[in-house]
């Protein structure tokens, strides 16, 4: 198009120009970090609204995070100058949920079903597995609640797994057991786990056409941002989406369907797909993350649109030459550099502390100097591998008095007080649910023993009634009266609050249903009966004062929503709730540092970026040494850590690191050794400091000299001297290839599951 040039193209350079204006069926756009995918993303959907190509109801955007979502909403609307009411910009998760609560109970669920995390499902697994006692095959709620997982991921369950299982294996037959009866159990419970979210879609769509047509009809603009994590679910996701609508379908549709929906055949045409991604970011494998959709995408698509973005306009080069210099040794990718025409900027800064407190004491201090330099707090964030790394850099930042806020780690949700009192609110919300109805039973105790509790469940199961009925009439049942009113009392509890929550009033009078009550006057009056908050405060434990203090934050987390979403009601909140994905905390105020894991840091950018323990054995992590691709793996989680920063990059390490307990010698990352050495000024370098044989001098609370390696030369490849990866072991910072060489395995494995277990 000529004429007059677009402002949603100012300042788009010609492939992103491209990639905006172009109209074919799909789209593939290929490109480094930093290049402007999303960027372009933005973009192209408010040009397609702003050309009235597109309400924004048809439009579908899915982005990696809830926090990316918003953000883009935000963009949008900023470039469109209005809001875009009914735009869909979600989370796989979250759009899924939107669809379920309105299409599941064609299978049997109703809307009020309950979302799972990963710990409840454990808790469910946990059963199972005592009651096949099938804890004595080695099952754990955590390994087969993983394996589960990446089933589910690949759309399978329990009937296809058992198919192609080998039936001869009594492990393998226990396992379809415990799969099986948590399917049943779930469904039981009106439940879906995580997983289940998107494979229960997929699974809906090809069961109902009309209703996965009602979709495909609606959303006529498909866009996904961080495509290369998609799994295989979510690709079957994508798929079922951009299908055309078949014309025996077409003529059954309410409303009904216009001449000018339909192509030539009396079809509706497939929705236009754009994705985008990078290779290079791939870091999910371990959740099925599968980088043969991008690889395939044209093969699906056929005569697909493919664009690639090469110039970078977030880094300096120096940041960017050691991010291709990293990612370079990955054999198994497409060549690709990322350059910049912004200057090479400062040095990358190097620093080797004798332990991981001084490594955090240098950090506490470049961060407090950059700010004296008049960067602010927020522009500047520390990334870890594991989450027991924060420890050493908290408390260094807690002594310095620089404000900060960890991002994921043990989140709020998941904290015991938080869950006891979303117990209450989720069992009123689905009164058929085991698990939070078993967990409220005991919190806080109130003499429900285990036995009470499984007659109660028998009995709500046999008669086909919640557990909140069964508890009501627990004088039909044989409990002694102490027992029996403490059963009773909750009952009623549990009943007032429902009809609280669901508008009815204290009184029961149906004629005058006033809206449903505000989330907090209903968590109140749990709180309230149930004295939760004083009994912890009675205990005079600053533990559990702490406890009481985040059921109190709970209250304002839920008045907070309450004036956002007036009238809205219980479970959109307790959907909101399970749906809040770690990075989602960050706001928007500058004042913090930022302290996440490298995984959590995708898609995000900080003028100034500490990636902290670059070590053997945590970066790459011990566990992906022997995974087949896992050191790829781990070499894109380090290029995904690079590539956030924007003008300074900072990368440390210990020379000694405290893990498990024990003090152990810590070598240098290989991925450091694949940088030129040009491009970093060390401020201390590993050999200054492994020359000293690792004791202490300067750090705070010192561990006793002569650190030793636990765990001696148990495991992988742990040598007596040196490093808890299985490096080269050449002892000092060596030059050259180190001894365990790129990998170019496809990816694969559980790795992250595993680490989740230590
Ligand atoms: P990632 O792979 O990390 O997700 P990305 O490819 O999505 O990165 P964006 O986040 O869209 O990249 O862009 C990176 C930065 O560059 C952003 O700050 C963006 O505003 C800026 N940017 C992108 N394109 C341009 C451009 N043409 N001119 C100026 N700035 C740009
Ligand atoms: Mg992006």
């Amino acid at each position: 198009a000529s004429g007059a040039p677009d402002p949603l193209l100012d300042g788009l350079n010609p492939p992103q120009a491209q990639a905006v204006s172009t109209r074919s069926p799909a789209l593939l756009i290929v490109a480094g970090a930093g290049s402007g995918k999303t960027r372009v993303l933005t973009h192209r959907i408010a040009q397609l609204i702003r050309n009235r190509e597109a309400w924004p109801s048809q439009i579908l955007a899915i982005t990696f995070t809830n926090k990316a979502a918003a953000e883009m909403r935000e963009r949008v609307e900023g470039l469109l100058g209005s809001a875009a009411e009914g735009m869909w910009i979600s989370t796989f998760h979250s759009a899924c949920v939107r669809i379920l609560r309105r299409e599941a109970e064609r299978f049997g669920y109703v809307s009020g079903f309950t979302i799972y995390d990963s710990a409840d499902s454990r808790a469910l697994l946990k059963r199972i597995i005592k009651d096949l006692e099938a804890d004595s095959y080695g099952f754990t709620p955590a390994n087969a609640s993983s394996k589960i997982s990446r089933l589910k991921n690949e759309l399978s369950d329990a009937d296809s797994y058992a198919a192609t299982a080998n039936a001869n294996d009594p492990r393998e037959r226990l396992f379809i057991e415990i799969f099986r009866s948590y399917e049943q159990e779930l469904r039981r419970a009106n439940a879906f786990d995580f997983d289940d979210l998107i494979g229960q879609t997929v699974h809906l769509f090809r069961t109902f056409p009309e209703v996965a047509a009602v979709y495909q009809r609606r959303f006529r603009f498909l866009l996904v941002d961080e495509y290369q994590d998609t799994n295989h679910a979510q690709y079957s996701l994508i798929r079922e989406l951009t299908r055309p609508v078949e014309r025996d379908v077409v003529e059954r549709l309410v409303p009904p369907v216009r001449e000018r929906e339909l192509d030539g055949l009396g079809c509706i045409p497939a929705a236009s797909l754009t994705v985008v991604g990078d290779s290079d970011q791939s870091i999910y494998a371990f959740r099925g993350a599968d980088i043969r959709n991008i690889v395939e995408f044209e093969r699906d698509f056929p005569g697909a649109e493919v664009v690639k973005l090469e110039q970078n306009y977030r880094s300096t080069q120096n940041i960017l030459s050691a991010a291709n210099a990293v990612i370079g040794n990955n054999l198994d990718r497409q060549d690709k550099s990322l350059w910049t025409s912004e200057g090479d900027g400062p040095q990358i800064v190097g620093f080797t502390g004798y332990s991981q407190h001084d490594e955090a004491r240098f950090v506490a201090e470049e961060i407090e100097d950059l700010h004296r330099s008049g960067l602010a707090y927020g522009d500047v964030a520390v990334f870890y591998r594991t989450n027991s790394q924060t420890r050493a850099l908290e408390e260094l930042l807690i002594r310095a008095a620089i404000p900060y806020r960890v991002l994921g780690g043990t989140k709020f949700y998941e904290r015991a007080e938080i869950k006891d009192a979303m117990a209450y609110l989720t069992s009123l919300a689905n009164p058929y649910d085991p698990i939070a109805w078993s967990r409220l039973i005991g919190a806080p105790k109130r003499g429900i023993g285990p036995m009470a509790e499984a007659q109660l469940a028998n009995y709500a199961e046999a008669m086909g009634i919640s557990f909140h009925d069964a508890m009501l009439r627990a004088g039909e049942l044989s409990f002694g009266p102490k027992v029996r009113a403490a059963i009773e009392s909750l009952g009623q509890l549990l009943q007032r609050a429902a009809r609280m929550a669901a508008g009815g009033g204290a009184t029961d009078d149906s004629e005058t249903r006033k809206q449903p009550a505000p989330v907090a006057d209903v968590l109140k009056l749990i709180l309230d009966e149930t004295q939760m908050i004083e009994k912890l405060r009675a205990k005079r434990d600053p533990q559990d004062e702490a406890r009481a203090e985040n059921l109190e934050e709970l209250v304002s987390v839920a008045k907070e929503y309450d004036v956002q979403h007036p009238g809205v009601g219980l479970l959109e909140f307790l959907t909101e709730v399970s749906l809040v994905a770690a990075v989602d905390e960050l706001d928007d105020e500058s004042g913090t540092v930022s302290l996440m894991t490298m995984h959590t840091a995708k898609g995000l950018e900080f003028p100034a970026v500490f990636i902290t323990g670059v070590e053997e054995g945590l970066l790459p992590h011990q566990m992906s040494v022997d995974e087949i691709g896992g050191i790829s793996e781990e070499r894109r989680l380090m290029y995904v850590g690079i590539t956030r920063a924007r003008k300074q990059l900072y990368l440390t390490l210990a020379s000694t690191r405290a893990q498990f307990g024990d003090v152990q010698v810590a070598m240098p990352s290989r991925f450091l050794q694949e940088i030129p050495e040009s491009l970093i000024d060390w401020r201390q370098s590993p050999g200054e400091v492994t020359g000293r044989g690792g004791t202490e001098s300067r750090a705070l609370n010192a561990p006793r000299s002569g650190a030793r390696p636990s765990r001696g030369g148990a495991g992988r490849g742990v040598e007596s001297s040196v490093s808890f990866g299985s490096g080269s072991g050449s002892g000092g910072y060596g030059r050259g290839g180190s001894g365990a060489a790129a990998v170019s395995e496809p990816a694969s494995g559980n790795m992250q599951s595993a680490l989740e277990q230590w």
